[in-house]
């Protein structure tokens, strides 16, 4: 830990179901929006009926898009909320399993259809981290 670091306090906590059929991305960014949350973290299981994730090419300083038209289990999503632009921000990354047990993963992308999700969110109270354009990446990182 950076000698400037605070260390936060565990604010509210949500462990709740999603609905089958919403976009799992853009499902975790309005229920952070409505209810505020501008730090924290999130875990989730479930399944998809399909997927869009992202693998960022750092040669390219872009994200390849990678999408998935097939049923799979979310066997594991990691993820954080910070503030970008002042609004709450959600980056998540996912591992999907399938049928007979083979994982991809990445950068959860929207275009990721819900069939079913049990989602964990803890809020963290503190200096919320604030996301910016890194120069030497290009990526909006934590400053
Ligand atoms: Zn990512």
């Amino acid at each position: 830990m950076a000698a400037e670091e605070k260390p936060y306090l565990t604010g509210r906590t949500y462990i709740f179901r999603m609905k089958k059929g919403e976009d799992l991305l853009a499902a975790i960014v309005d229920f952070c929006h409505d209810n505020q949350i501008k730090c924290g973290v999130i875990n989730a299981i479930g399944a998809v009926q399909n997927a869009t994730m992202g693998y960022y090419n750092q040669k390219k300083k872009k994200y390849d898009k990678h999408v998935l038209d097939e049923e799979l289990e979310i066997a594991s999503l990691m993820g954080n909320v910070s503030i970008m632009d002042n609004r709450p921000m959600v980056h998540a990354h996912i591992t999907l399993s399938d049928d007979e047990g083979g994982i991809i993963g990445g950068h959860l992308m929207s275009g990721t259809k819900i069939f079913a999700c049990e989602i964990f969110i803890q809020e963290l109270v503190g200096n919320p981290k604030v996301r910016k354009k890194d120069k030497a990446t290009k990526l909006p990182l934590w400053m």
